[in-house]
């Protein structure tokens, strides 16, 4: 079984404008580097798909969703509800990318691909329930949790996040659901400000949301004994059905939106982490989405050694 792989020029016809960080050369960065290095030629493609209007409910709002539909209109702008801007395309690419995701769920979960990673942008952990912003339009993670759910009966979902930027809009979305448990490595204080230790999730969701806020210049040290510390100890109770990351690779060193310290190499050690413990509790199902991620020649590497420890399971 070969690792599937969500690489599309598709996603660079999303334009937040000039100097933008989340820019189009994100996606050209890691087309080249997986086409040079002959990592894209040994996965197998994810087909396009396009998220349906019912699929972007699962995560969010009906009012979100007409403002979306309402104000990515074919023109340039921001959008009102927080700082994600958008241009002609952004509506139908953001549709690809959520959609994108779903096929790879289905692929992981049909038993056809080992496990999955979707290059897309634009990224998605911090849309709330009714906000876009962060350059996230649709919570591509939190819609394929849903929809993992909804459509393939799978009761536990758990989403990893390590992103340097707190998932916000993750945490919203499922902090009372007892069903997705969310857990965070972030840069703290940094953007957006959220994802203190005391945030655990409230009512149903009680204990399924986990933070692990982190000092500007922290590296693989302090990351990794979260992962194999607080986190497995809590995944070994979760027992989850479905493995969902959230890579932001702004968490690398050298990134200009970041100031934690990863390797490429703590990239794919996380990798083998996560992808263990798919093999222990999800029979091996693991589903990973681009977040992060603005120093395009590293964001590249980190990508490519993501992948190859995907693919080394
Ligand atoms: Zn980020």
């Amino acid at each position: 079984m070969k690792t599937g792989l969500l690489l599309d020029r598709a996603f660079t016809e999303h334009d937040p404008g000039d100097h933008h960080p989340e820019a189009p050369g994100r996606i050209e960065a890691i087309i080249n580097e997986l086409t040079a290095s002959g990592v894209a030629d040994s996965c197998k493609p994810l087909p396009e798909r396009s998220v349906t209007d019912d699929e972007v409910l699962l995560a969010h709002t009906d009012g979100y969703l007409k403002t979306v539909l309402r104000e990515i209109d074919g023109s340039s702008g921001q959008l009102s509800t927080g700082d994600t801007n958008f241009g002609p395309n952004s509506l139908e690419v953001a549709r690809k990318a959520a959609g994108g995701l779903l096929g790879a769920v289905d692929g992981v979960i049909s038993g056809e691909l080992r496990n999955a990673f979707c290059a897309v942008r634009p990224p998605g952990h911090h849309a709330t329930p009714d906000r876009g912003m962060g350059f996230c339009i649709f919570n591509n993670a939190a819609i394929a949790a849903r929809y993992a759910q909804q459509k393939h009966g799978l009761k536990r979902v758990v989403i990893i996040d390590w992103d340097v930027h707190h998932g916000n809009g993750t945490q919203d979305i499922f902090y009372e659901d007892g069903s997705v448990f969310y857990f965070s490595t972030h840069q703290h204080p940094w953007y957006p400000g959220t994802g203190m230790k005391e945030e655990t999730g409230s009512g149903q969701g009680k204990n399924t949301t986990l933070n692990t806020p982190l000092p500007a210049g922290s590296g693989m040290a302090e990351i990794e004994a979260a992962f194999r510390g607080p986190f497995t100890t809590k995944m070994k109770e979760f027992k989850p059905d479905l493995v969902i990351i959230s890579a932001g690779f702004d968490s690398r060193l050298d990134d200009p939106l970041g100031q934690l310290t990863l390797s490429d190499k703590d990239f794919a050690s996380l990798t083998r982490i996560l992808s263990e413990m798919a093999g222990e509790f999800s029979e091996g199902r693991l589903v990973s989405v681009l977040e992060g991620g603005y120093n395009q020649a590293g964001l590249a590497l980190a990508v490519r050694h993501h992948l190859e420890a995907l693919q080394s399971v």
